[in-house]
């Protein structure tokens, strides 16, 4: 038992290698067949009007922002327990970021912290991005009724949760939301590589999202100031960016989409065979609501006070167990910290990360294998 077990990695078959390897005998490698169909592949999964694949959630995100028209002295509101991404995608649009501490127990953005900010604020936020932690949704209804009160928009940050569902939906439905994103980064559930979509139910934000995409050039005559001088004329009508996927990518992708609900299905085995093995420890795990089927992108275990967290992950990584850590509290960073954010502002996201080991999880990953990591995490707490 001396392989490396990581905690997370992708699931490979041969038909996902055949797909990809088709695409490279077509005639298209980017921008053509495969895109359009990854994309009507998510939105049918999800049930949203409209999917627009492209080449990261973090390029997602930056899109969804730029499709609000959010810009300098704009604000968005996200949580700290989340990857930089969800925060640094308002400030490549010039706009400011604060964040909203989370629940302890379910360790997604608190429904009561959102309220009471926003009954305080002088300044009211724009865009709030809940992050579905680990792949369980938030209370999107309550986040949503919120939005209604107060004007603002919302972007579910689901990198984590495709395939998971809140009330008996799929996450990326858009009920709640003006648009949710996905990641298909190979520690997520399925994976293109790298990759990203934005799903949504308004037609005008998916057209913007779709030139913003390709450097804000269309070939659309109805957004152009004039009519076409020929078939060649394109016009770049705002600054948009190269945030293109390939067809190989995209073919991967609809490949490893015949296996999602599986996969999800796998990690809740896994994490229900977790919770099990690991009642009597000294731990707290993450409570999913009742209403909610989390993907289990992660399974975090938060390490009682007292109980030496570094320690505990030194012992594992030296048995070749590749724990992790979600997420240092993105406002902890240097960056944000030189935008005035201090130590002490989350507490609820610092005392979780204080405690936190992220545990493998991935479909391959084995009974075996899994035995062997909660041996060896008994072994480093003294059991
Ligand atoms: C992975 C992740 C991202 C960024 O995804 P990429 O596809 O790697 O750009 C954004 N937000 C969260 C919460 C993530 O976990």
């Amino acid at each position: 038992m001396n392989d490396f077990i990581p905690y997370g990695r992708q699931s490979i078959s041969d038909e996902d290698l055949a797909a990809v390897a088709d695409v490279l005998r077509s005639n298209w490698l980017t921008t053509g067949p495969a895109v359009s169909n990854f994309e009507s592949k998510v939105k049918n999964y999800c049930k949203a009007q409209h999917a627009v694949a492209c080449s990261s959630a973090t390029a997602a995100l930056h899109l969804a922002c730029l499709a609000l028209g959010l810009g300098p002295g704009d604000l968005l509101w996200t949580v700290p327990n989340t990857f930089v991404a969800s925060a640094n995608c308002a400030r490549y649009c010039g706009a400011d970021v604060d964040f909203v501490d989370i629940d302890p127990d379910t360790l997604n953005l608190s429904v009561d912290e959102l309220r009471q900010k926003l009954e305080q604020a002088d300044r009211l936020p724009s865009v709030v991005v809940p992050v579905h932690f680990g792949g369980s949704s938030c209370d999107m209804a309550a986040i949503k009724a919120l939005a209604d009160q107060y004007g603002f928009k919302i972007i579910e940050d689901a990198s984590h949760a495709i395939g998971g569902q809140y009330k008996n939906s799929a996450v990326g439905n858009c009920q709640y939301s003006d648009m949710a994103v996905f990641s298909f980064h190979p520690v997520k559930i399925i994976t293109t590589g790298e990759g990203g979509v934005v799903t949504t139910n308004d037609s005008a934000l998916a057209e913007r999202l779709q030139l913003f995409r390709s450097h804000g050039v269309t070939r659309d005559s109805a957004l152009m100031d004039k009519e076409a001088e020929g078939d060649w004329y394109y016009q770049q009508v705002d600054l948009g960016f190269n945030y293109r996927i390939t067809d190989m990518q995209c073919a991967l992708g609809l490949s490893q989409f015949s296996r999602l609900d599986q996969f999800v299905e796998r990690r809740n085995n896994i994490v229900q065979r977790y919770h099990e093995l690991l009642a009597d420890l000294p731990l707290e795990v993450q409570q999913v609501s009742g209403d909610v089927l989390s993907a289990y992108h992660l399974y975090v275990i938060q390490l009682d006070t007292g109980i030496d967290r570094k320690a505990v992950f030194d012992h594992l990584r030296t048995h070749q167990i590749g724990v992790n850590v979600h997420y240092i509290p993105v406002h902890t960073q240097p960056y944000y910290q030189n935008l005035g954010f201090k130590i002490g502002d989350f507490p609820n996201a610092e005392a979780y990360y204080a405690g936190a080991i992220s545990l493998p999880v991935y479909a391959d990953l084995t009974d075996e294998q899994q035995t062997h990591v909660v041996e060896k995490l008994k072994e480093a707490i003294g059991l």
